[in-house]
């Protein structure tokens, strides 16, 4: 259950009461005004302790430090360059993959100019096959961070398993986790001992309520610096699309956590032509952001060339992306 104390709740009762709890013995999570016991449905409080609460919710999901019953307020990550959450929206573009020093660095550039303020592009690359390309390694995360820093942007990057932690921590702001590691409940853990920002990625056949309890895993290791990203789930039909953009998922999200939800309308489509599209969909979801994929020539990418963005198209997407986002923030309720 959650218990949410009066505003001016004094201390003593609060401190009482979880030592109540933590003799049945239950776990107590503090936030606030806000008190969570896990696996308690019911408790018979004394009189003075009612006297000091506002509200008692016993159908609590399992995801407690995600959801906004125990955090209603909106979570805002701040890195160097970027705001991420609430009402902002944050652009994050780049290359599928870092794919040489002086390619990231003209991307980055192209990024930039479209409105990014976060630079993506992957070093270590959960390709379906063990032949396909699978990242520079260590030195990608190099040439992606001179190429954000010479830019003034913050660096999302992802990382597949935990012995990566260190070194993703030497080089981004944002640690991706991706859509096929969403359940990697043992890399979950190992970003969750930092404090470095992490966006997870929905899992190709993730719920919503999976994609929850797996941020939950890097929440209760004392990392809440965490964003939500759609990215499109496997259903019947990929005739057309490479995924189904799951967009109520979107406001369905935002009802039940207080984590910022990115879009991500290239890996949901995987065709660049459907991206432009989508992303205007994203964006009129009300995501508070969307990272998205360019390459100045798609048809020699290492990786994800069909779903990428050239210059042009970029540049005109994102500026009709902002546009819509003005206008959404123009409309009185
Ligand atoms: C990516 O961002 O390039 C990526 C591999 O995404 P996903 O994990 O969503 O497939
Ligand atoms: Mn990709």
């Amino acid at each position: 259950m959650i218990i949410q104390f009066k505003k001016a709740v004094n201390n003593q009762i609060l401190e009482e009461l979880k030592t109540k709890f933590a003799q049945i013995p239950k776990q107590v999570l503090v936030i606030d005004n806000h008190m969570a016991v896990i696996d308690l449905d019911h408790f018979d409080f004394s009189d003075q302790e009612s006297s000091a609460i506002d509200e008692v919710i016993t159908k609590t999901p399992t995801y407690v430090l995600g959801s906004r019953l125990f955090h209603p307020e909106d979570t805002i990550i701040k890195l160097p360059h970027s705001e991420i959450g609430g009402n902002t929206f944050t652009m994050m573009a780049g290359p599928c993959s870092v794919e040489s020093e002086e390619h990231i660095k003209r991307m980055a550039m192209v990024a930039r100019e479209g409105g990014a303020t976060l630079l993506r592009g992957g070093a270590f690359k959960p390709r379906t096959t063990p032949y396909s390309f699978q990242g520079l390694g260590e030195e990608g995360l190099r040439f992606m961070r001179e190429a954000a820093d010479e830019l003034g942007m913050d660096v999302i990057t992802e990382i597949m398993d935990e012995t990566h932690v260190p070194m993703a921590a030497k080089y981004t702001d944002v640690i991706q986790i991706g859509a096929r590691n969403m359940q990697n409940f043992s890399l979950l853990k190992a970003v969750g001992k930092t404090q470095i920002p992490v966006a997870l990625k929905r899992g190709l056949a993730g719920t919503i309520d999976d994609l929850l309890n797996a941020a939950e895993y890097i929440a209760s290791g004392g990392n809440h610096n965490i964003m939500l990203i759609e990215r499109g789930i496997r259903t019947f039909d990929n005739k057309y699309t490479r995924n189904t953009f799951d967009l109520a998922a979107v406001p369905v999200l935002q009802k039940l956590t207080h984590y910022p939800i990115i879009v991500d309308p290239s890996h949901a489509v995987g065709a660049w032509d459907l991206v432009a599209p989508m992303a205007y969909a994203g964006t009129a979801s009300g995501a508070s952001g969307m990272i998205v994929e360019i390459h100045d020539d798609p048809a020699h990418a290492f990786s994800d060339g069909a779903q990428s963005l050239k210059p042009d198209t970029y540049l005109t997407m994102t500026k009709h992306v902002f546009a819509l986002k003005q206008l959404m923030d123009s409309w009185e309720d």
